[in-house]
């Protein structure tokens, strides 16, 4: 069966193949289009795009961008932007101040009595931003933890001894900042974030569409959101969220959508660049 898969992170943050290795994996699958949607950062998009072009793919432009909004964390996917220089520069200062967050972690985990330094992550982990899941994996492989999933339940889960939130960005201003630059902004996850209540106000704020079919939304889950996707005039976008083995789906194509999602956020960009160019043309005046 052909599809889509637009939810994919790379080794450009907490995903384990580089965006070449996934565009390979997609073409073995059979799905004919895909986008790459790391944490926070594109620098893995122009790899991708190459390799899509190579084996004859349809690449989508993607990043998923992490805000922390009245005490929860929300992830927020963008599409088909363009890489301006004021998107690409937003993301660059969310990149840096990931940094930071990480290595005030770091900090928090030595005074815990470990022995962990950001080079050790910086080594061997993400090609462009770093999370939670390259601090864990780092201390994984040095023996600091027998594993990953120890760690997000304990140390590093929400609340515990060494978490800190991730750097965040208004809600409006982030989807002004996707429109801007010609992008498309749709909430992730929904069903794992658990914060339906805020849909219609982010709705209000700009939100394009939601991530209705998502690897691990139940059919229930599926149809509810699609019902409030309909109340709020929203697309429904889909996709694995594959990272690598360790965690389902394990493999790309384990899950995809259908074509026809990908109509429907081409449809949402084009009226999002119709507002776009009426923006910019300045008004002219008579007389
Ligand atoms: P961060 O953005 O640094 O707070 O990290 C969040 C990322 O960590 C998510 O996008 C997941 O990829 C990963 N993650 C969250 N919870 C878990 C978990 N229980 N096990 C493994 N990875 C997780
Ligand atoms: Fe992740
Ligand atoms: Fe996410
Ligand atoms: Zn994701």
């Amino acid at each position: 069966m052909p599809g889509v898969d637009l939810h994919i992170h790379s080794n450009f943050s907490d995903g384990e193949l580089s965006p070449a290795e996934i565009a390979e994996e997609i073409k073995k699958a059979g799905i004919t289009a895909f986008s790459v949607t790391d944490h926070d950062t594109i620098k893995g998009l122009s790899e991708a795009e190459k390799a899509a072009e190579r084996l004859g793919l349809e690449f989508v432009p993607g990043v998923e961008i992490s805000i922390y909004f009245d005490n929860a964390s929300f992830h927020i996917l963008a599409y088909y932007f363009e890489q301006t220089e004021r998107f690409c520069s937003l993301l660059e200062e969310l990149t840096q101040k990931r940094l930071i967050r990480a290595e005030k972690m770091i900090a928090r985990i030595n005074r815990l009595g470990y022995k962990l330094d950001i080079e050790d992550i910086l080594k061997t982990g993400s090609r462009g931003s770093i999370g939670r899941q390259n601090i864990a994996q780092t201390m994984v492989k040095k023996g600091l933890s027998e594993s990953t999933s120890a760690l997000f339940q304990g140390l590093l889960r929400k609340g515990g001894p060494a978490y800190i939130p991730n750097p965040t960005i208004d809600p409006k201003t982030l989807f002004d900042e996707i429109h801007i630059a010609g992008g498309v902004a749709v909430l992730a996850h929904p069903g794992s974030t658990r914060h339906d209540e805020k849909i219609a106000g982010f709705a209000k704020a700009g939100l394009d569409g939601i991530e209705a079919y998502y690897c691990k939304h139940i059919k229930p889950q599926v149809a509810f959101y699609e019902k409030l996707a309909r109340k709020y005039n929203l697309i429904t976008t889909g996709g694995s969220d594959f990272h690598g083995k360790g965690r389902y789906p394990s493999k790309l194509g384990q899950f995809r959508v259908d074509y026809s999602i990908l109509a429907s956020l081409k449809e949402r960009k084009k009226v999002i660049d119709e507002k776009r160019s009426k923006v910019a043309k300045p008004l002219i005046k008579k007389g």
